[in-house]
């Protein structure tokens, strides 16, 4: 029923009647691993569907924005084009400069990479992917873990599946004070699974290289940072939110050789960060900043809290977003 109605809708849709009924919305999606199929990367999207969308947008003369043209857009009032969208992908893994960026390079389309400049460094690789990594790996089914919340979590992959215990068990972590997450996960986590934790980054987790980033800002795709480590910014001391902050963009800065001026917190829930990270970012010369809420980007909203859509996998989830089905619903819910 409901894809009936979503085919019908499109259908609509491609008439440009909710572009014309709610103009002024930039949709901006989120990508994370994108996936030729050989090439090892965990849970990716494909990247032949990640091309039908561009051939799609491409085909009826959509424009991806650049963060420049955001920028004139938020700051100097210019119009949000009615045939817009904007792409970013998120951590700085291998296949988001060796896949991703060569298919948007097909299109000749910009995407804005944020990157954990910690894991480009190749000093850690991000706690949330540890998290799969131990549980994927895991020799002890059944135990009980003490989360650094103090909280006990009850593993127990018989009764449970492991994409359930993965989501839970980040929950869990995204809500306690984070400080000193790498190395409870090395020394209770990986432990307590009895899984060996790996002497280098394993290879599906592997970085893009700062060599890679040059070449993605030659080609014209932006780079910004996404923290040193990961970390969740609201779980931090004022010192240790001022480093992820200050350092991963010092970092970027040095080996790309210009000031970038756009964050992405990490996950970007509202839960995620605070006032206080905002304030810091602006003092630290950031000018935008994006979370993770699945909404549109609108003319005078809030310049450090853009939102963005997770890039649906299926061509009519997209579609609804793209063609602003999505914003003519908001509407009617008022
Ligand atoms: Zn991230």
């Amino acid at each position: 029923m409901k894809t009936q109605v979503l085919k019908w809708a499109n259908l609509l849709g491609e008439t440009g009647i909710y572009r014309l009924l709610c103009p002024g919305r930039l949709p901006v999606f989120m990508l994370h691993r994108v996936t030729e199929g050989d090439d090892g990367v965990p849970a990716g999207l494909p990247a032949d569907q990640l091309r039908s969308h561009l051939q799609y947008l491409s085909d009826r003369g959509y424009q991806v924005l650049s963060m420049d043209e955001l920028w004139h857009c938020l700051h100097e009032g210019q119009p949000i084009p009615s045939r817009s969208v904007m792409f970013t992908i998120d951590d700085g893994f291998y296949d988001h400069h060796d896949v991703a960026a060569k298919v948007f390079d097909e299109f000749g389309f910009t995407l804005n990479f944020f990157v954990i400049t910690g894991l480009l460094d190749q000093q850690l690789w991000p706690w949330d992917d540890q998290v799969s990594y131990a549980i994927n790996h895991a020799r002890v089914v059944n135990t009980d873990i003490r989360l650094p919340s103090g909280l006990v979590y009850s593993v127990n992959l018989e009764a449970k599946s492991a994409k359930t215990t993965i989501k839970e068990t980040r929950e869990a972590l995204k809500a306690a004070p984070q400080t000193g997450i790498y190395q409870w996960l090395q020394e209770e986590f990986f432990e307590k699974l009895d899984v060996d934790f790996p002497s280098s980054v394993p290879p599906e987790y592997r970085p893009m290289s700062w060599s890679d980033a040059r070449s993605l800002r030659e080609r014209g795709h932006g780079v910004y940072p996404h923290t040193c480590t990961h970390r969740i910014l609201s779980t931090l001391t004022a010192a240790e939110k001022r480093e992820e902050i200050r350092d991963s963009l010092k970092r970027v800065e040095e080996e790309l050789g210009y000031s970038p001026e756009i964050f992405a917190y990490p996950t970007g829930r509202l839960a995620d960060y605070d006032d206080e990270d905002v304030k810091e970012l602006g003092q630290a010369g950031f000018d935008m900043a994006f979370n993770t809420v699945p909404a549109y980007v609108r003319q005078g909203q809030d310049r450090y809290q853009l939102p963005r859509f997770s890039l649906p996998e299926t061509k009519a989830d997209f579609l609804q977003i793209v063609n602003r089905f999505e914003a003519f619903k908001e509407r009617l819910r008022g």
